[in-house]
């Protein structure tokens, strides 16, 4: 319930900000400061499972709890980021953040998603590596969450940077897999190690036959390019069960566990409510 009055004062908020030039300054503002500081910015891990519900990983996902406005939707500030041009300091600290906190634990993977600006910079591989090493994570343990919208761009060399990333041992996810118009094209043109079945697929499963042949015909496809698959935003036994019968072995979605903060994910992984893989 009080997620569903958070998503409302982020939709308010949103419309406002659509409007008003200055709040958009405001929030220009006050993450900047934020980053400068340090203060209101946080990270929150979401389990990834296997079949058995065993937890084989994580991804990090950012919060950032305004200092007027509460707590902000990412797809909010984010694309202020983006836009303001502090995408990469913001992206560069998930990522350090995200790192300190897996080198901590026995979680497999942690996965870190990145702006498609942030790959556009000539100095990200660089800086994924040396974060790396400054962490002392392995780069086995990382995993990368592009969104398709990062692959658009051909003209910045994309394909040799995710090259360069997976050749160090880092695996490529494509994520929000299908809500593109694009998909297939990426597919064929980037090596990707996964990809993400955006969870507007899986909200459907079970309600429509064309939603199952969908995601069954991506699985098939996933299948055949030798890409491993996760599915997101998995909410019920239904929709965890169909897609186990369709050969799904990687979940993620509040039936298995909501995001949380890096204490919560620490001692739930410690009480053994997760069989770490
Ligand atoms: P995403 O990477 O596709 O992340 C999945 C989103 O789905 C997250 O929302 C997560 O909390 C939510 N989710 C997970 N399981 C379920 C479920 O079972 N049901 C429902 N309804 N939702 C579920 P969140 O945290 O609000 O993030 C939204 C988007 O913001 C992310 O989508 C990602 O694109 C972006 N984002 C978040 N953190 C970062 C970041 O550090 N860097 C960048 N570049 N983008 C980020
Ligand atoms: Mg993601
Ligand atoms: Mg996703
Ligand atoms: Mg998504």
């Amino acid at each position: 319930r009080a997620k569903t009055e958070g998503r409302g004062r982020y939709v308010l908020f949103e419309s406002k900000m659509g409007k008003v030039e200055h709040e958009r300054n405001q929030i220009e503002n006050d993450l900047r400061a934020a980053l400068d500081t340090g203060t209101g910015l946080s990270l929150v891990y979401q389990s990834i499972c296997d079949e058995k519900g065993r937890v084989t990983g994580a991804e990090a996902l950012c919060r950032w709890d305004h200092p007027e406005h509460g707590a902000l939707s990412p797809e909010i500030f984010i694309r202020v980021a983006e836009e303001r041009g502090l995408i990469d300091r913001l992206g560069q600290w998930v990522l350090e953040t995200a790192c300190r906190f897996a080198v901590g634990t026995n979680l497999g993977k942690i996965a870190v998603n990145v702006s498609p600006m942030q790959l556009r910079h000539p100095g990200f591989v660089p800086m994924v590596l040396e974060t790396l090493r400054t962490t002392g994570l392995a780069p086995t343990r990382l995993e990368l969450e592009l969104t398709e919208r990062v692959l658009l761009d051909k003209t910045v060399g994309i394909r040799e940077k995710i090259g360069q990333l997976r050749a160090a041992g880092i695996t490529i996810a494509l994520d929000d897999f299908a809500t593109g118009d694009s998909s297939l094209q990426y597919l064929r043109d980037y090596r990707v190690d996964s990809i993400k079945i955006d969870r507007s697929f899986v909200a459907r499963l079970g309600q429509d036959e064309e939603s199952d042949h969908l995601v069954q015909a991506i699985f098939g496809l996933a299948r055949a390019m030798g890409v491993a698959v996760t599915v997101e935003g998995v909410e019920t036994e239904m929709q965890h069960d169909r897609l186990a019968a369709m050969g799904c072995r990687t979940f993620q979605g509040y039936l298995l566990h909501r995001p949380m903060d890096s204490e919560q994910f620490a001692s739930t992984m410690s009480e053994g409510h997760i069989a770490i893989s």
